[in-house]
């Protein structure tokens, strides 16, 4: 397969031009807003008026960026980047800055709703908090007294959400699942299995040499601005030599300085192989195999023999010369790092694929130094007392046919209560949307919709999702913008720091914070469970949060955070190889590169290629499907914004001329992809879409957007207008009348890929197996 020189780069893309234009501009941002956390005065431009300013937390992705809202006669005008929050440092994406289209979302839901026609009739009627609390309490405490373990509670993120696990666990059940884990699922299995933490850190600002696998950082990553702002820092300060294998030019590739094309499903075969040449020519660290991991380097090169460059040429489609090239700078640049994400996890052999990818980082010796690739580094925060007891394992929060997984899936979750493996009495979803972002939105609507798998639903969210439309109730509950909480993540820097959400403007109308609803609910649920609600202010309950951060709580503890919306120790650097003293957290002490763990559930205990067998034998019409993320859209999460659907409402279908041409279609024709038989079940089996030609793509592939194409969530995510009505309101907005964008051309609002997707899980992850999609394709 070719591979594109950084030449080829100048002519297909302006985006790294783009990128760097940004980096530059952060400093006068950063400086900006400092000056007005230090005390400065903000003026709108505009109107002159003053304007007021606190510090908050980003929820618009997993990456929980610092921001400032800023806010003009009670109405936030405006957000910006807190240049003194350690991850983003100043910098704001798009859909950072379009979180004022979330809060002032004209179509909100700011009272509570009951459902008066059948499930998904989108018939409702408007009840009151008195009325609304007292029937989901009423349910709730009736199936707490009969089997509390039948409430199953979706959320995005449990590490975001520590309330509803709370919640959950006082009710007495153990199934809280995340929709993050159909995304990182494998990764964090292989994470775990291997140097027992959960995920990494690739230390990219201080490396020498970073190795791109399908990841797309500059674009999309759970520590996005933290991470790219970190990866320009490196190729610009530390001249960091890039090298990308993908089967797509992306933003990130098109900052390195090479991109390899590799054929589709076998990045993993790649990886041995370029492991092969590092050990066969002797570029191996033995002192460091030896001493940190339960192999020796003559196991290890014995078992990686088999990936010959020879047979990588022929079966991943990279030159043999460059693989040895490319192994052979990894090796000897120091330092260096790997770089992956959910494109090289996310199969039925992902935890394989992720173990192989860390296989080079370990025998170059690059383990948790500086430059190389580091364990993650995140705030550790107190549980308040009293802290419910997590309730034994069911076969939802556990499934016994996944041992190793520490997330489940909502996917494999909504299989399960399909096949009625488990009776669930009420399931409460929280900020979340299966019903857009799983798999098979066929299954995820057949069992929302079943009254007899799904008796009650309520759905606390402040927008009418797909999934809320599935709901018996919906609780209003309040955005980011308007509630609080105390946020951790891994750290792009790693120094552990804590940032705070706090309601940069009050509730609008009748939005609640989750924190009101919980407490209010445990109050009428009660049989034990108010104990764990018994926090008069949610102050009280962030403070208990932060109790445990000495140097916090020394510089004024939630105070300090309101005032500055993070904290970090100013003194702390990386504590690089800290394994050195205490070893890693493995049942061995040392990186488990040999799992005996693997191998009991049948699976090679040593890093092992295992081709998906409709992947490795494509037919000549069949092509493998990629949906990618943007930088503009997040998943669902922000699907009604109007200042990101403006920029990406579509998501035509990337195709190579090459393919074109084999197809007969041209650059706009539409096309219909359709799943084969033999790869798996899905309700759906076909959606339609037009082509975009770009030579940016391998030829047995095609690639779709992800995060457009909705069916509920507003009318401005299904690209139609609201007409401006007088008086105006605070959500009225003159705006949403000039929604251009719509159905009148093909494809005009997208369409979600996602519902043709069959559940496919990587037998010893548990994760979904996005990239192990084939179609057919056919012009329409
Ligand atoms: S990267 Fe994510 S958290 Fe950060 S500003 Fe953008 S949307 Fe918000």
């Amino acid at each position: 397969m070719r591979s594109i020189s950084r030449r080829d780069f100048l002519k297909l893309g302006a985006a790294s031009t783009a990128v760097l234009a940004v980096e530059s501009q952060f400093n006068v941002i950063a400086y900006a807003a400092e000056q007005l956390i230090e005390g400065g005065r903000s003026v709108t431009r505009a109107s002159g008026l003053p304007r007021s300013f606190l510090p908050s937390t980003c929820m618009q992705c997993p990456a929980g960026c610092g921001i400032i809202g800023y806010v003009e006669e009670s109405r936030v005008v405006k957000i910006g980047g807190n240049t003194k929050h350690l991850s983003n440092q100043g910098a704001l994406c798009g859909r950072g800055q379009a979180g004022i289209n979330a809060i002032y979302d004209p179509e909100r839901l700011l009272s509570p709703m009951k459902r008066v026609g059948p499930r998904g009739s989108d018939s409702w009627e408007q009840i009151s908090w008195d009325q609304a609390m007292e029937e989901v309490g009423g349910s709730l405490a009736s199936l707490k007294s009969r089997n509390p373990r039948q409430l199953l509670f979706l959320t995005d993120d449990i590490g975001d959400d520590h309330l509803g696990q709370r919640f959950t666990h006082a009710f007495g059940s153990p199934n809280i699942i995340a929709s993050i884990g159909d995304f990182n699922a494998n990764k964090l299995v292989a994470d775990e299995l291997t140097w027992g933490a959960s995920g990494d850190m690739p230390d990219v600002a201080n490396s020498k040499y970073i190795l791109i696998f399908g990841a797309n950082p500059l674009e999309s990553n759970p520590q996005y601005l933290g991470l790219s702002r970190r990866l320009v820092q490196g190729i610009r300060d530390n001249q960091a030599k890039v090298v990308v294998f993908d089967t797509r030019l992306t933003n990130t590739s098109a900052l390195s300085n090479e991109l390899h094309f590799v054929n589709p499903g076998s990045l993993g075969l790649l990886i041995l192989t370029l492991a092969n040449v590092i050990m066969q020519e002797g570029l191996y660290k033995r002192t460091f195999i030896e001493k940190w991991t339960n192999v020796t380097p003559e196991q290890l090169a014995q078992h990686l023999a088999q990936y010959t460059p020879e047979r990588a040429e022929a079966e991943a489609g990279v030159e043999a010369s460059v693989i040895r090239t490319v192994a052979t700078e990894f090796a000897t640049t120091a330092p260096a790092t790997t770089f992956t994400d959910q494109v090289l996890s996310n199969h039925s052999s992902g935890v394989q694929n992720e173990r192989a990818a860390m296989l080079l980082s370990i025998i170059t010796g690059n383990i948790d130094n500086r430059g190389g690739l580091c364990l993650p580094r995140e705030q550790e925060l107190a549980q308040p007392e009293p802290v419910p007891a997590p309730p034994p394992p069911s076969a939802l929060s556990n499934p016994p046919a996944y041992p190793l997984a520490s997330e489940q899936t909502i996917a494999g979750t909504f299989a399960q209560i399909q096949s009625r493996e488990e009776q669930v009495g009420v399931l409460i979803s929280h900020n979340c949307n299966p019903a857009y972002s799983n798999p098979d939105l066929g299954l995820v609507e057949d069992v929302l919709k079943d009254e007899t798998l799904i008796p009650y639903h309520v759905a606390i969210t402040p927008f009418l999702t797909e999934t809320a439309a599935l709901a018996d109730i919906i609780l209003p509950e309040t955005t980011y913008l308007e509630d609080s909480d105390i946020i951790v993540k891994p750290s792009p820097e790693l120094v552990p720091y804590v940032s705070l959400r706090q309601p940069v403007v009050p509730p609008l109308k009748e939005a609640r914070p989750f924190f009101t609803i919980a407490t209010e609910l445990a109050a009428i649920i009660k049989g034990g469970m108010e104990q764990y609600f018994s926090f008069k202010r949610v102050d009280e309950y962030l403070s208990a949060r932060i109790a445990n951060i000495g140097g916090l709580q020394a510089a004024g503890a939630l105070d300090y955070l309101k005032q500055h919306g993070v904290w970090y120790d100013p003194k702390s650097q990386p504590d690089y190889q800290a394994f050195k003293q205490n070893g890693f957290s493995t049942p061995s002490g040392r990186m488990e590169v040999n799992s005996e763990r693997i191998a009991a559930l049948g699976s090679p205990a040593l890093p092992t290629y295992e081709p998906v067998t409709f992947m490795s034998q494509l037919g000549e019409q069949d092509y493998v499907l990629t949906i990618f993320d943007t930088a503009i859209q997040s998943d669902w999460k922000t699907g009604n914004c109007m200042w990101l659907d403006e920029i990406l409402h579509r998501n035509p279908v990337w195709m190579n001329p090459a393919t074109a041409e084999e197809l007969g279609v041209e650059d706009g024709d539409e096309v219909k992809l359709t799943r084969p038989n033999n790869v798996g079940e899905a309700k759906a089996r076909s959606v339609t879409s037009t082509v975009y030609l770009t030579e940016g793509i391998h030829p047995k592939v095609i690639a779709m957007a992800n995060g457009v194409g909705h069916t509920a969530y507003g009318r401005i995510a299904q690209a139609e207008e609201i007409p401006y009505r007088e008086p105006p309101d605070v959500l009225q907005n003159p705006n949403t009348e000039m929604i251009w964008w719509g159905h009148e051309e093909p494809g005009g609002n997208g369409v979600n890929p996602k519902q043709i997707v069959p559940v496919t899980l990587d037998p010893v992850g548990g994760g979904e197996a996005w990239g192990d999609m084939v179609v057919t394709v056919a012009k329409v």
